[in-house]
């Protein structure tokens, strides 16, 4: 493919995500490049990444810009990344993250930021049913805050530069899954 599709995906935690980063992998045969995933898999591996970042993610704070960029670096340099194109989950959480993310890609290179929205309090009525290691009361209460006050200026980051969708992401995941296939072939046509 000669220009594969490049998606960055927002929505607060517990807006379900994963679950519709899935369908995308399935329906536009994306990389799923999600840095939970990546860490959480550092941590169940015991790397050193893993055995730094375990204390950081249980409290719910951020994980260091440098390490972040580092690994989302390397893993954009997969071959299946640029030949696939790529759906990145999770990153860029801060506008450090997203400027470091343009100067790896190139200024044009992202078709869209999809935010998914989906209200707090159902946010964190999942979250609690859900029982991550981290979905503790305090590690909930803390992520939510550091969405507002670290991710929020992203998604603004992204508006500005007209790369901003945001659809409602309170509804059935077939429902929520269409809206985001629509806006997303929207973006593409
Ligand atoms: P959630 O969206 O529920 O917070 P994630 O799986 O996206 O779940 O991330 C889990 C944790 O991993 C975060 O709370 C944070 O500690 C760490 N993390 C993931 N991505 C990043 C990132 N881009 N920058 C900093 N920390 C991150």
């Amino acid at each position: 493919m000669s220009n594969p599709i490049r998606l960055v995906i927002f929505g607060r935690q517990g807006a379900g995500k994963g679950t519709q980063c899935a369908r995308l992998i399935e329906r536009y045969g994306v990389a799923h490049i999600s840095t939970g995933d990546m860490l959480r898999s550092a941590v169940a591996d015991g790397t050193e990444l893993g055995l730094k970042a375990k204390a950081i993610m249980d409290a719910g704070d951020l994980v260091g810009d440098d390490v972040m960029v580092g690994i989302v670096r390397e893993r954009l340099a997969q071959a299946d990344a640029a030949e696939k194109g790529f759906v990145l989950d999770g990153f860029p959480r801060t506008t450090a993250q997203a400027e470091a993310l343009v100067m790896i890609l190139g200024a044009d290179s992202l078709h869209a930021a999809i935010d998914v929205d989906v209200p707090v309090d159902e946010v964190t009525q999942r979250m609690k049913a859900r029982g991550r290691d981290d979905d503790t009361d305090e590690g909930i209460a803390r992520r939510l805050e550091l969405y507002e006050q670290e991710t929020r200026p992203v998604l603004d980051w992204f508006e500005a530069r007209d790369l901003l969708v945001t659809i409602d992401g309170f509804d059935a995941e077939d429902v929520v899954a269409e809206r985001l296939a629509a806006a997303i072939d929207q973006r593409l046509a």
